[in-house]
């Protein structure tokens, strides 16, 4: 299929990108300007649901007037001290989200990949003064397929070359095992005793929403209770009710010992994230010891109090399952020979194409484009169907038959 449908404007727009901006995304051919609630409008006025909500950052819905009008007020006042000094937002956010997520401890951050790199000093940190692992010789295990950031850390634990390929030296100190396999993990404990923290997606986000087992988390809390290794949650795609529930690991009721967030913390309006435990863990930093200039800035405390309110108030993990369940439900319906695999839960689902043609799922999002619904592959074959929380059962089934209309592109 060729890109025709480029507006001079669209076009006008890409070129800028291309012309001055590094060439580290391949985004698809449409230019946005607006967002409002479940849907994007491009430059040239055209409406598409968003079924990607920025990797999951824009769980509320783009542009939601509780969290705008949050960071509005917020930001007449006082957008940012530093941690020089107290401000009158930190405590109030930090009381708030240690209460609504049940651990002792918030450390703020920005992004979420600084939110895994917050988790592994914790981890190191308590490793040598609580575990007794001699300094440096602490080990954090990763799964297969993960993805968490693009830091130096995060691609010293990838196990896909795009990611690494390039920019060795790696951090030392990390292994990888294969996903979903609790036979592994026991493995793995047993063989090192310098083993600090499991780094863990509760659902392989970037990997294509790869769903594991039924049962994986829960024996994945009790080895790591057994051999007194910290379970680490990066819930940072998967929590804030995307998945149905306020985090992934609620699903088998699982407590993380270092739970991460991120992404819909701010519901898509600026980078804030967030690393949760309780005191025996995050007491032994010490000040002077980790921070971030941004990290824990009173107009972000004051944007993720609002974000975590709203999904509360609007009930956004029901609506994620019972959502999640009918957009599943008619995919499936459809019957196409092209849909090899329907996965994920909630509202963060992947399809998985089958198709001779190698390009068949980019294709297939540039006829989900011109047909008014945005996703984007990941891996190929995947395409994930993310939309945001607050999306209705109309609009699921208008989305459903622009998925159908737009399939007929690979016959
Ligand atoms: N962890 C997971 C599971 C993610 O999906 C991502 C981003 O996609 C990150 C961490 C990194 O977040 P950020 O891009 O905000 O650094």
């Amino acid at each position: 299929m060729n890109i025709t449908n480029i507006s001079e404007k669209t076009s006008h727009y890409m070129s800028l990108e291309e012309k001055y901006g590094a060439h580290n995304y391949h985004p698809l051919p449409v230019v946005l300007e607006k967002g409002d609630g479940v849907f994007v409008f491009d430059v040239d006025g055209k409406r598409y649901y968003d079924f990607l909500s920025g990797y999951s950052a824009v769980n509320q819905g783009h542009c939601h007037p509780k969290i705008i009008n949050a960071m509005i007020e917020q930001s007449k006042r006082l957008t940012l001290t530093s941690r020089a000094f107290y401000n009158n937002q930190l405590g109030v956010y930090e009381k708030y989200i240690t209460a609504y997520f049940g651990y002792d401890k918030v450390l703020p951050m920005n992004t979420g990949v600084e939110g895994g790199e917050t988790a592994i000093k914790l981890a190191r940190r308590w490793a040598y003064t609580k575990k007794g692992i001699e300094e440096n010789k602490a080990v954090i295990v990763f799964a297969e397929g993960n993805f968490w950031g693009r830091t130096m850390a995060a691609i010293s634990a990838s196990t896909d070359p795009s990611s690494y390929k390039g920019f060795g030296p790696f951090m030392p100190g990390f292994i990888t095992i294969p996903y979903n396999n609790i036979n592994a993990v026991e493995k793995a404990f047993q063989q090192d005793k310098n083993i600090a923290a499991f780094m863990l997606e509760p659902i392989q986000g970037e990997a294509g929403v790869v769903v594991p087992d039924e049962g994986y988390l829960k024996a994945v809390r009790e080895l790591c209770t057994k051999y007194n290794v910290l379970f680490i949650a990066d819930e940072i795609q998967t929590g804030l009710a995307r998945t149905g529930k306020m985090l992934a690991c609620d699903h088998e009721n699982v407590r993380p010992d270092i739970l991460i967030l991120g992404k819909a913390l701010s519901g898509g309006t600026m980078p804030v994230s967030a690393v949760l435990c309780d005191d025996d863990i995050m007491m032994n930093i010490k000040p002077g010891e980790h921070g971030s200039t941004y990290g824990g800035n009173p107009l972000a405390c004051a944007v993720a109090i609002t974000a975590l309110q709203v999904l509360k108030d609007e009930n956004m993990a029901e609506n994620a399952i019972i959502m999640g369940n009918l957009l599943r439900e008619e995919i499936a319906k459809l019957n196409s020979p092209f849909i090899k695999i329907i996965r994920g839960k909630g509202l963060l689902n992947a399809i998985v194409i089958e198709h001779k043609n190698p390009d068949a799922s980019w294709e297939l999002c540039l006829a989900l484009k011109e047909n008014g619904l945005l996703a984007k592959p990941t891996h190929g074959d995947k395409i994930r169907f993310a939309p945001p929380l607050i999306i209705n059962k109309e609009q699921i089934l208008e989305a459903v038959s622009i998925i159908d209309k737009s399939l007929k592109i690979l016959e």
